[in-house]
């Protein structure tokens, strides 16, 4: 128990409570000498958890797991899923728990949990451990991510262990405490769904339409309207993943939540130059995770859920994949809509006159076509996705001053600014508003990969320096800063391709 009289949490176990079937109670691996390398001391505040108390030796026990507060029910959850395709009836936690979840003050239920907190009955092979690279990578960008307007789980803390973990080199351990609306996965449908317990599948529905679609409750169908639910936040997700140019890198079923956050920041990171067969995971071969094929893998993990809740749609299954199959085909639709509106905004396009697409002659003219002749600009260039996109505003500002990314548009791109320019120039609204608006939808800093490498690299070295003024460029990433321009440049083109590591 905590020695410390106000209590650190107030934990909630509704998980534990509804959902006995899906865990394993257990507790996290003692951290012989555990030091806290990040607190996020907002974060902490929204949630009404004291960031002071946090920070002392007994709220550090706590963070670590070393010392479970009264209220607490550590579990490791037990999940299948899809990895590259070929199903996995038994993932699980194999090195993450659970401790429980806490009411925010702003009427949400959030998840605590802890990540390299040691071996789980789900370990398999693995070592239950984290390395402080890949914990603090995933801190950074998915405060990013957040700071980008991207649903995803929170970071709170990572902790060094004290202990050694191997990987190809002896690293520093650490862990990590997220916070997450919930960690249901498509995996946890797919586990519930082939459990002996045939109630399971029922019990894991309603407790995620009662705690992330409580409308669907009230369908004629509450299943059915789950599903839908979970199309157009995963349809939104994504859509705002390829506005920015992010690659999950690893999409498996088990890493795609019910909430509609993104989870699981393992191999991912933004693009650089624009490709749509971008890859940056080093087990990727086939390129199933690419850029590109974010929107149809995600429509494939949703017809994984989809075929775990057929039973509860309808008795008589083929209606049920009639119905379901309807669902899953706005998917796509729903996509389009998201990622069209939201391309429009960042390109300044905020009249709706000229939509109408007009074939003159062989040439199809309109905003469709701008858009796709943008991408083609960008393909052909091989230009920085980020950079190209916030060169745009000062373009149309007539701004002569050189990018602070140091971006110099290509001769195809300034050809296609003047025409975007007239498209955008011909709209109501003052063209200086329209820039602004663009600038405040268009990053000047995301966590660039080479950045984001010497950060880490210096923090396992026992430097947090980098890190910290890293964390704080990307979580206010469309105000130009002075000082700041390194950060909003690309990587040098002459170093090798850039790889990412998953499960490290
Ligand atoms: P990921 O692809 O990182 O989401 O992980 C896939 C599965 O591998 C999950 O079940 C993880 O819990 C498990 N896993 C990853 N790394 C380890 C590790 N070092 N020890 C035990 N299990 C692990
Ligand atoms: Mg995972």
């Amino acid at each position: 128990m905590s020695a410390v009289d106000e209590p650190i949490f107030t934990f909630d176990d509704s998980f534990v409570r509804d959902l006995n079937g899906m865990y394993e109670p257990w507790r996290a691996a003692v951290a012989p000498t555990p030091e806290l390398l990040v607190l996020n001391e907002t974060l902490a505040a929204d949630l009404g958890l004291d960031a002071s108390l946090l920070a002392t030796a007994d709220g550090i026990a706590v963070l670590v797991g070393n010392e479970v507060t009264p209220g607490s029910s550590p579990v490791a959850q037990g999940y299948a899923g899809h990895q590259f395709g070929g199903y996995s009836p038994r993932l699980g936690d194999g090195r993450a728990l659970l401790l429980g979840e806490i009411h925010d003050g702003h009427g949400n239920l959030l998840d605590v949990h802890l990540k390299g907190s040691g071996r789980t009955p789900y370990a398999r092979g693995g070592d239950g451990k984290a390395a402080i690279g890949p914990m603090l990578r995933e801190y950074l960008i998915s405060e990013a991510m957040h700071a980008l307007g991207v649903p995803t789980t929170r970071s709170l803390a990572v902790m060094a262990t004290g202990d050694k973990v191997a990987r190809d080199i002896m690293l520093p351990g650490a862990v990590l405490v997220r916070v997450a609306a919930s960690h249901l996965r498509v995996g946890s449908f797919q586990y519930a769904a082939a459990h002996h317990d045939p109630t399971l599948i029922r019990r894991l529905a309603d407790y995620s339409i009662a705690r992330h679609y409580p409308e669907a409750g009230h369908a004629e169908n509450p299943y059915l309207a789950l599903l839908a639910s979970v199309v157009t936040a995963q349809a939104q997700l994504i859509s705002q993943w390829m506005q920015l140019g992010f690659i999950h890198g690893v999409m498996n079923t088990d890493n795609m939540t019910i909430s509609g956050e993104t989870i699981d920041y393992g191999p991912c990171a933004f693009m650089d130059a624009y490709d749509p067969a971008t890859v940056f995971s080093s087990i990727d071969h086939g390129g199933r995770y690419a850029y590109g094929n974010q929107p149809a893998i995600a429509q494939w993990n949703l017809a994984r859920l989809a075929e775990t809740l057929l039973p509860l749609i309808d008795s008589d299954t083929d209606a049920a994949i009639a119905a379901a199959t309807s669902v899953l085909q706005d998917f796509t639709e729903q996509f389009g809509t998201y990622w069209s509106a939201g391309v429009r905004a960042k390109l300044g396009l905020i009249s709706v006159e000229v939509e109408v697409e007009v074939e003159v002659g062989e040439v199809e003219v309109g905003d469709g076509a701008l858009i796709d002749d943008l991408f083609a600009v960008m393909v052909a260039g091989a230009l920085d996705y980020t950079s190209a996109l916030r060169w745009l505003s000062a373009f149309l500002r007539a701004d002569t001053k050189p990018a602070p990314s140091g971006f110099v548009p290509s001769e195809a791109l300034k050809t296609w600014a003047a025409r975007w320019r007239l498209r955008v120039t011909s709209q109501p609204g003052d063209p200086v508003d329209i820039a602004a608006a663009m600038d405040r939808l268009n990053p000047l800093y995301i966590p660039r990969n080479h950045r984001v490498e010497e950060a880490l690299s210096a923090a396992t070295d026992g430097d947090m320096g980098p890190f910290r003024r890293l964390l704080d460029v990307v979580s206010d990433p469309f105000t130009q800063r002075p000082g700041l321009d390194a950060y909003a440049a690309p990587a040098d083109r002459s170093t090798a391709p850039y790889r990412t590591f998953c499960g490290t």
